[in-house]
């Protein structure tokens, strides 16, 4: 087909007129970009859910996702953190999919859309005590991966001028079947490259299952042991310089059910707690079952713990 600059300058103009008109008709879509970040918005971010069929737990889930949708204002989206389901690093494959199935089926629910962190509870048989073959293809990420990452365990995407960015810190050696908490040279090749794209002016929100900083274990044990490479991303050191030239306002996590807030060197590190508390049985380190709200506007952003006010179901 032959192309007619005449033409096609008529419909060019005539579409620009129009397009005009529309905005005109809708003063909120000439808000410029560099304006975008003035908006504010809420997302929440939901972590350790452990979705399981006993306890339950399913229906504690779906009342921390009716306090999500019945929010007001109504958060923009939502944010899980990891650990989805109960476990699939032991349990064999029909037990794992069981649980994701309920995960599933519960989290239609949503009145908001949703973006899931892989969590080491969501990864099949990576454990030394692992049930499913090393050469099952469900072995690893590949449930995950096919249900909640659209074809990736991680990614990031842009928000009213902010920016997301979605890691999976669930790392393996060669030689040793059990997890660590570790941003493999891949994805940290991908992480410079989305860095650089994203400037050093937009503000960005990190999300991690497994913490880039803790106190969790100087809580608990002390301080004569060395935090183990299970408890925290322990290639955190090249991230951090990674990201000194970046606005990193605000780095979300889990793993240790614990709600913690460390402020270090121009960003804060939130632990949200857990949406399952001590597993489905109760309260742990005497905090009640919770999630995140976050408020961002002005490049800046402010965090509350929500209770969804359950009661753990334990007889
Ligand atoms: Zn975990």
């Amino acid at each position: 087909m032959t192309s007619n600059p005449t033409s096609d300058r008529r419909t060019f103009l005539k579409s620009s007129v129009t397009a005009a008109a529309a905005l005109s008709l809708c003063p909120q879509n000439i808000i410029k970009s560099s304006e975008q970040t003035k908006m504010p918005f809420r997302f929440v971010h939901l972590t350790d859910i452990h979705v399981q069929p006993e306890l339950s737990a399913a229906e504690g889930y779906r009342k921390c996702i009716a306090k999500i949708n019945a929010l007001n204002p109504r958060p923009d989206f939502a944010i899980t953190g990891g650990d989805l389901i109960m476990d699939a690093l032991h349990t064999d494959l029909g037990r794992a999919k069981t649980e994701f199935d309920i995960f599933d089926k519960c989290s239609k629910d949503f009145e908001l859309d949703v973006y899931h962190t892989i969590g080491n509870h969501d990864v099949v048989g990576w454990s030394s005590k692992g049930k499913v073959s090393k050469n099952n293809s469900s072995y690893g990420k590949q449930i995950f991966t096919e249900r909640y990452g659209q074809g990736k365990t991680y990614r990031s995407f842009d928000h009213k001028g902010w920016h997301f960015i979605i890691l999976d810190s669930i790392g393996q050696n060669k030689d040793n079947p059990d997890y660590f908490g570790h941003i493999d040279d891949a994805q940290m090749d991908w992480l410079k490259n989305d860095l650089i794209n994203t400037g050093t002016k937009k503000p960005i929100v990190v999300v991690t299952h497994i913490p880039f900083l803790s106190t969790l274990d100087q809580n608990l044990v002390g301080i004569k042991k060395p935090v183990p490479t299970y408890g925290l991303v322990t290639n955190y050191l090249t991230l951090r310089k990674l990201f000194v030239p970046y606005n990193v306002q605000l780095v979300l996590s889990g793993h240790g059910h614990i709600r913690e807030r460390i402020e270090v060197m121009g960003t804060t590190h939130i632990q949200s707690g857990a949406v399952c508390g001590k597993w489905w049985r109760g309260r742990l380190f005497g905090e009640s079952e919770a999630f995140g709200v976050v408020t961002c506007k002005n490049n800046s952003f402010e965090y509350q713990f929500q209770d969804y006010g359950w009661t753990a179901k334990t007889s």
